[in-house]
């Protein structure tokens, strides 16, 4: 069982990387596809060497972006089971760990909007997600403070998703997780989902935290925001695309609901 457990972490951190220097590739390979083309627009005469030189540019970045998407592909299928979750029980179940293994000095607060929709999901994951961040907050806290964990229910519309290139028009539950601790300086803030980047010391910290939450977080077709002051805390908020459900309804009128196209 051991070595099982080590095999499914190990598999599970190749694929965080995997996904983690896709994702980084396919920001180089953005500009290179976009210049390339925009030469060719804005040089419509020249040569034919040059020509078929900005050709070849294109051609391989489109080829290289085409294999960074079945990376991503890849490790998201290590995603396993989907059901409906409700994001109150998870939260529950977090505050439950909290208590019984955190240090005495951390508070951890709950503020859930009544009639809170659900997330179709793997819920083993996406309780790895949020202690993965309550456990970051503790560690920023070594003092003690408070973690404030909120969720609420949002509809992203066309403006909105204008703004924000990961938004889609639809049902999304935003989960907030707020601390009191050290916070970050921007430098670090624009670090902190690359794998194996941690400032925590040797045998504290992976640096897989952050890049598997994000792994997470885009498998089930969501995204993630992050403000941090020094000193005064730090805000993550996970916004995932929701099923507009109550969560008060039992599990199995959910799946009734669901079958009937709603
Ligand atoms: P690890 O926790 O193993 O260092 P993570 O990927 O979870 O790896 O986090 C990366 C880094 O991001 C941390 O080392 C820390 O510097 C920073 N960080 C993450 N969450 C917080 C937080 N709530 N407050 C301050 N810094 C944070």
């Amino acid at each position: 069982l051991e070595s099982q457990i080590l095999r499914a972490q190990r598999l599970e951190s190749i694929g965080t990387l995997a996904s983690g220097i896709a994702h980084d590739l396919n920001n180089i390979l953005t500009p290179i596809l976009t210049a390339a083309q925009l030469l060719q627009l804005k040089m419509p005469n020249t040569n034919e060497r040059n020509q078929q030189m900005l050709k070849t540019i294109e051609a391989n970045s489109k080829r290289g972006a085409a294999l960074v998407k079945q990376v991503l592909q890849f490790a998201r299928g290590v995603d396993g089971q989907r059901s409906i979750v409700q994001v109150s029980h998870l939260c529950s179940e977090i505050q439950q760990i909290v208590q019984e293994t955190f240090p005495k000095s951390i508070e951890l607060t709950q503020n859930i909007q009544p009639g809170l929709w659900a997330v179709i999901g793997d819920a083993t994951h996406l309780h790895q997600l949020l202690m993965n961040l309550v456990v970051n907050a503790r560690d920023a806290m070594p003092r003690g403070g408070n973690i404030k964990i909120s969720a609420e229910n949002l509809l992203i519309d066309e403006q909105y998703a204008r703004m924000n290139l990961d938004a889609r028009v639809g049902a999304y539950i935003v989960v907030t997780i707020a601390d009191t601790g050290m916070g970050m300086r921007s430098e670090i803030i624009d670090r902190i989902f690359e794998p194996f980047f941690t400032t925590k010391e040797i045998g504290k910290g992976t640096g897989l935290g952050l890049s598997t939450v994000r792994g997470i977080i885009q498998s089930h077709g969501g995204f993630v925001n992050v403000s941090s002051h020094v000193g005064r805390g730090t805000e993550f908020k996970v916004f995932l695309p929701a099923v507009e459900v109550a969560n008060t309804l039992l599990g199995e009128d959910l799946e009734l609901l669901k079958g009937n196209g709603e």
